[in-house]
């Protein structure tokens, strides 16, 4: 179903934060992006920007200690944070579905594959017979060799890339309309890692679903997406297609990530890889300012002071960064 804004996802202003020993985290703020239907998006940025947060907080996933402090997150014509909890349970797995990074998180090391994968159709009323079918089917379009006899398998007696084969196809067996992947690669060697792109980019054809892919690696997301969010500790602070960013990239954040990217790196070195000098600002105490500036080699004296507003610099390419 094409939704009437032509956007399967809309998060708008989305804000989170956490409450650790009478401290509160500000994770996310005024975070907003779409997921255009049909296309694949991916979110961008070092450890601690804020990216899992992101995913959680729309799959209403968020830890106790958590709270929404404002935003929307629409889908399918509703805002999921508004839903009821039960209905909520009802689209994840079915609308929506998600892919962890490490696939022993999803799957059950003391039941089969095979009942897994049945197990995960329950909403479903079709015979038993005809579940094992699709669980085969499901098997079988993720590139698992000779799905049926492999059925009766336990997650241990496959390698680390076919364990994450099997958490796609768990995740593919109802048809999501919305695919989340939350470093579905970063656990997997290189080769692993270009196999499961590979797959991915063919199941995202094959069903037409849409794709938030969260990834730290810049050369996978220009491999796979259609569109990239930079976050930047809580923040979002580009965003644009994979042409933009890459070919026309404008954020001094995004540059630095760019120039650290290994795919990137054509000097050979003797020394480790590059890294951006300085640390993530304190979420507890904000920066007055752009939250970049401490870390920024372009800053303006204006920086200090003034947070940036997002500005389009190009039809679809926005920046947060008073350069623009
Ligand atoms: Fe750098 Fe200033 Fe742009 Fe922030 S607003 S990224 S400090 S130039």
């Amino acid at each position: 179903m094409v939704e009437p804004t032509g956007n399967i996802l809309q998060v708008r202003n989305l804000s989170v934060e956490f409450k650790a020993r009478k401290r509160v985290i500000k994770a996310l703020r005024d975070v907003s992006l779409d997921v255009p239907t049909g296309k694949i998006v991916g979110v961008v940025g070092e450890s601690g920007c804020g990216k899992s947060t992101l995913i959680l907080a729309i799959m209403r996933l968020l830890a106790p200690n958590a709270a929404i402090t404002g935003g929307e997150v629409h889908f399918g014509g509703r805002d999921l944070l508004k839903v009821p909890e039960a209905d909520m349970q009802s689209l994840r797995g079915t609308d929506i579905s998600m892919i962890f990074q490490d696939p022993l998180t999803s799957l059950n090391p003391v039941v089969s594959i095979g009942r897994q994968l049945i197990d995960v159709q329950y909403r479903d009323r079709s015979s038993l017979d005809s579940k094992r079918q699709r669980a085969i089917q499901a098997l079988s379009q993720v590139g698992i060799p000779d799905p049926a006899a492999r059925m009766d398998a336990y997650p241990h007696e496959f390698s680390g890339g076919m364990r994450q084969r099997i958490a796609i196809a768990m995740t593919i067996i109802e048809e999501p309309r919305l695919l989340i992947a939350d470093e579905p690669t970063t656990a997997l060697d290189a080769t692993l890692e270009v196999q499961i792109i590979h797959e991915l980019k063919e199941l995202q054809r094959r069903y037409q679903c849409s794709i938030l892919f969260v990834s730290h690696h810049l050369g996978v997301v220009a491999d796979l997406c259609d569109y990239v969010i930079v976050m930047y500790a809580g923040e979002v602070v580009e965003q644009g297609s994979v042409r933009d960013l890459f070919h026309d990239v404008r954020h001094p954040y995004t540059e630095k990530l760019m120039e650290c990217d290994p795919a990137r790196i054509v000097r050979s070195t003797e020394r480790s890889f590059p890294t951006i000098p300085g640390d993530l600002p304190d979420l507890v105490d904000l920066p007055s300012g752009c939250i970049f500036g401490a870390r920024c080699h372009r800053a303006l004296q204006q920086c200090a002071a003034e947070a940036p507003d997002t500005r389009t610099v190009a039809p679809g390419h926005a920046v947060a960064c008073h350069l623009y």
